[in-house]
C-alpha cells in the first residue's frame, strides 16, 4: 500500500513538473512570436510604441487583417469603443482637420474664414472660404452635364448638433441614433469643411441613385471633395454609409484618397498624426 501511494506521489510530483515545463515552453515561444510580430510592424512609419500591447492584443481578435491595417486601426483607437478617451483635435483651420467619434472640437470653435455658399445652395448656408470655391466650382461643372447639385446643409455649429442629436434621440435610441448622427463636437459639420448635397428632386436619403451621384464619384476628389463615409467602411468611420456627404480634403489628399480605397480618418494616421511639420 504504501509503495503505491509512494509511486502515486511520485507520479504526480513529475506531472506537476512536465506541466510547468510545458507552460513556461508555450509562454516563451508566445513571447517570441509577439517580440517578432512586434519587429516587423516596427518598419511601419506610423507606428506608435506606446501602443505595442494593444498591437498585439488587437491582432488576436482581427487575425485576417495584414499590418498596415493593425496599426492604422489601433491608432484610430478602434480597439477602444467609440466616444472612449475622446481628445480636442489638433490641426484645427487646416484641410487636414481629423473629427470623428474619438476627436472633437469645443463648444466654440467657429473655423476662420467661413463664406456663405452664393450657388447650388438650398437657404443660407456657409462653408470654409477654400471648399466654397471648390463646391461652387464642382457645382457650376455638373451644370455644363446637365446635371444639378445642391448644398442641403454645411456649416454646422455646436449648439445645432447639439439639438439635432438631440430631436434623433426622442424617437430612436442611442446606439442607432450614433450611427447616423454625430453627438455635438464630434460633427464634421463644425469644420466648415462639409457639404451635404441633394440634386434638388430626390430625397438626399437616395441620392445614390442619381445621375448626380455617379458624376461625383467619379469627379469630385478633382475639386477637393470625397465621400467621407462610404460603403463597407462602417467599422472605421462609426457612420451607416452617407452617399450624400462631402468632405473637403484638397485635391492631393482627396486624389491619395480615392485611388487607394481609404477612408480619411486611415490617411489621417498614415500621413498627419505623427507628422507634427506636415504642411
Ligand atoms: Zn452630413
Amino acid at each position: 500500500m504504501k509503495k503505491i501511494i509512494f509511486i502515486l506521489v511520485v507520479l504526480l510530483f513529475v506531472f506537476i513538473l512536465l506541466f510547468f515545463f510545458w507552460f513556461y515552453k508555450i509562454r516563451d515561444e508566445e513571447k517570441y512570436q509577439n517580440k517578432k510580430y512586434i519587429k516587423t510592424l516596427e518598419k511601419i512609419d506610423y507606428y506608435i510604441p506606446q501602443n505595442e500591447q494593444r498591437y498585439i492584443n488587437y491582432k488576436q481578435t482581427h487575425f485576417n487583417l495584414n499590418d498596415e491595417d493593425i496599426v492604422t486601426q489601433v491608432n484610430l483607437n478602434l480597439d477602444k469603443d467609440f466616444y472612449t478617451d475622446t481628445m480636442e483635435t489638433p490641426y484645427k483651420n487646416t484641410n487636414y482637420i481629423l473629427i470623428n467619434k474619438f476627436y472633437y472640437v469645443d463648444k466654440e470653435y467657429v473655423p476662420e474664414s467661413l463664406e456663405e455658399i452664393t450657388i447650388c445652395t438650398k437657404g443660407s448656408l456657409y462653408l470654409v472660404e477654400e471648399a466654397k470655391i471648390q463646391f461652387e466650382k464642382m457645382c457650376q461643372d455638373v451644370q455644363k452635364e446637365n446635371l444639378k447639385i445642391r448644398a442641403i446643409s454645411a456649416y454646422r455649429d455646436y449648439t445645432y448638433q447639439l439639438n439635432l442629436y438631440n430631436k434623433y434621440l426622442v424617437h430612436d435610441t442611442k446606439k442607432n441614433v450614433d450611427t447616423y448622427s454625430a453627438r455635438a463636437g464630434h460633427s464634421e459639420h463644425q469644420s466648415g469643411l462639409t457639404v451635404d448635397l441633394d440634386n434638388t428632386v430626390t430625397d438626399f436619403n437616395n441620392f445614390e441613385s442619381t445621375d448626380e451621384f455617379l458624376w461625383l464619384e467619379e469627379n469630385a476628389y478633382k475639386y477637393g471633395f470625397i465621400l467621407r463615409y462610404p460603403k463597407n467602411k462602417e467599422k472605421i468611420t462609426g457612420y451607416s454609409y452617407e452617399a450624400w456627404h462631402y468632405r473637403y480634403v484638397g485635391e492631393n489628399i482627396a486624389s491619395y484618397i480615392k485611388k487607394h480605397n481609404i477612408t480619411f480618418d486611415e490617411y489621417y494616421v498614415r500621413f498627419i498624426q505623427n507628422k507634427v511639420n506636415y504642411s
